[in-house]
């Protein structure tokens, strides 16, 4: 998507440890106008899914799940992070390792959010290891529903998530692929 691409060449910031910071329009302040076209264009591109449900994680992947829900006509339902040690009956859940934080949490979506007759398309901001994806590819298979696929905003193709959940046949649809970035130039080259 050149529009998102050119955007990332503006506002992008290189930080060290492969980190892209894109508080400019996406992770702080948000562009809703471009959020909008990231919706329609994923959108587009599982227009033959019959979709019936978008499933994110928060915090930083919900601004785009409800564009894109907008999009689809369709409910957003975000997986909480939670503390609890205790996760009751009602909810799927699933361990997810971070990798802003560097740590693991729990992620829980209650059973009433999640049926078996949903179609479901997984929404998220970044694709780095694919932590978060997989967790949330398995509160899907947990709750019995169809996973049509994923929609991410930014890959980072130089780690290795997109090319695992590729390899697992999960329809990946990245909207900018980075190849590498160099954090003493700040150049970004892309797929
Ligand atoms: P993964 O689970 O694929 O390793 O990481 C995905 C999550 O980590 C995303 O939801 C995103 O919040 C965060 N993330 C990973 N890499 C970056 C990055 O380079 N920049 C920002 N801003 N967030 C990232």
């Amino acid at each position: 998507m050149e529009l998102l691409k050119e955007r990332i060449r503006r506002d992008g910031r290189v930080r060290a440890g492969g980190v892209l910071k894109v508080d400019g329009f996406l992770n702080h302040q948000m562009d809703v106008e471009l959020f909008a076209e990231i919706g329609k264009e994923f959108r587009r591109r599982f227009a033959e899914d019959e979709v019936t449900k978008i499933l994110t994680i928060e915090a930083s992947g919900i601004g785009i799940a409800c564009l894109t829900a907008m999009a689809f006509h369709v409910p957003a339902v975000f997986a909480k992070k939670t503390q609890t040690k205790n996760i009751d009956a009602q909810v799927y859940s699933t361990q997810v390792e971070s990798f802003t934080h560097g740590k693991t949490y729990d992620i829980i979506v209650s059973r009433e959010y999640l049926q078996p007759s949903d179609r479901v398309l997984l929404i998220d901001d970044f694709l780095a290891n694919g932590k978060a994806l997989e967790g949330l590819a398995r509160l899907v298979k947990d709750a019995g529903a169809a996973l049509v696929g994923a929609g991410i905003v930014i890959e980072k193709g130089f780690q290795p998530g997109g090319d695992r959940l590729r390899e697992d046949g999960i329809h990946l649809e990245s909207l900018a692929i980075i190849d590498s970035m160099d954090e003493k130039t700040g150049e970004i080259r892309f797929r």
